[in-house]
């Protein structure tokens, strides 16, 4: 099963993309956290996007590329993937038809600019494991502390305001062309992601599995 995941910045991509992962026993691949990662590690590519992700501008095609081709050869993708945050554009949306074949699903989640705002105010990270969580809609068990591994969550900087009011006229002009390219395959599967994180995910596991 290959899926990739569709929507503005902060539209809850992530959070699906961790649910479907489990449900369907396939790999989440998030471009986003495969980044982060080098930037971590603090390795010569980390050095060279850290200041193009902090801005909010898109990392060049050929370096994301070369990330997500080593990552889905990985034993973990077995069955299949989610795609979080990649394609990012029609050039991308077109690299990956020729390197992982035909996509199954594309799931198309719609989120109004001015909720994106908001919700990514309260957006609290995991620098360690990506763990994402909201302070209001999906808070830690324990203020300030990862559920998963324990790490202090931080606001990233590229959720701060102005930058996210970059990323999402960068999702409008590049981003949102590929949904007409893949509506032209069929391929979309639209999902409101305004609600109970949980409804939503139901939501889309049944249409998946009916879509089987
Ligand atoms: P995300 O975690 O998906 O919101 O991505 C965070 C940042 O990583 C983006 O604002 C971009 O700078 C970079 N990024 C993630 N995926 C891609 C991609 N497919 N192409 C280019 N840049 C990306």
């Amino acid at each position: 099963m290959k899926l990739v995941l569709i929507g503005s910045p902060g539209a809850g991509k992530g959070t699906q993309a961790k649910v479907l992962s489990k449900h369907f026993d396939i790999a989440h691949i998030s471009t986003g956290d495969l980044l982060r990662n080098e930037i971590n590690k603090k390795t010569e590519l980390g050095l060279e996007i850290i200041a193009i992700m902090e801005s909010g501008n898109l990392v060049s095609d050929e370096i994301v590329k070369k990330l997500l081709s080593k990552r889905i050869t990985l034993s973990d993708c077995k069955n299949g993937f989610i795609l979080d945050g990649y394609p990012r554009n029609i050039a991308q949306a077109q690299e990956l038809d020729t390197v992982v074949g035909q996509i199954d699903k594309v799931i198309f989640m719609t989120v109004s600019d001015d909720t994106i705002i908001e919700r990514m105010a309260g957006r609290r990270a995991c620098p360690k494991c990506g763990q994402m969580f909201h302070i209001k809609y999906n808070p830690p068990k324990k203020d300030g502390i990862c559920d998963v591994c324990g790490d202090s969550l931080i606001i990233r900087k590229d959720d701060d305001k102005d930058v996210v009011k970059n990323r999402l006229s960068i999702y409008h002009k590049e981003t949102a062309p590929i949904i007409d390219y893949y509506k032209d395959k069929n391929l979309i599967l639209q999902s409101d992601g305004i609600g109970e994180i949980s409804t939503i995910s139901k939501n889309l596991i049944d249409a998946l599995e009916g879509a089987r």
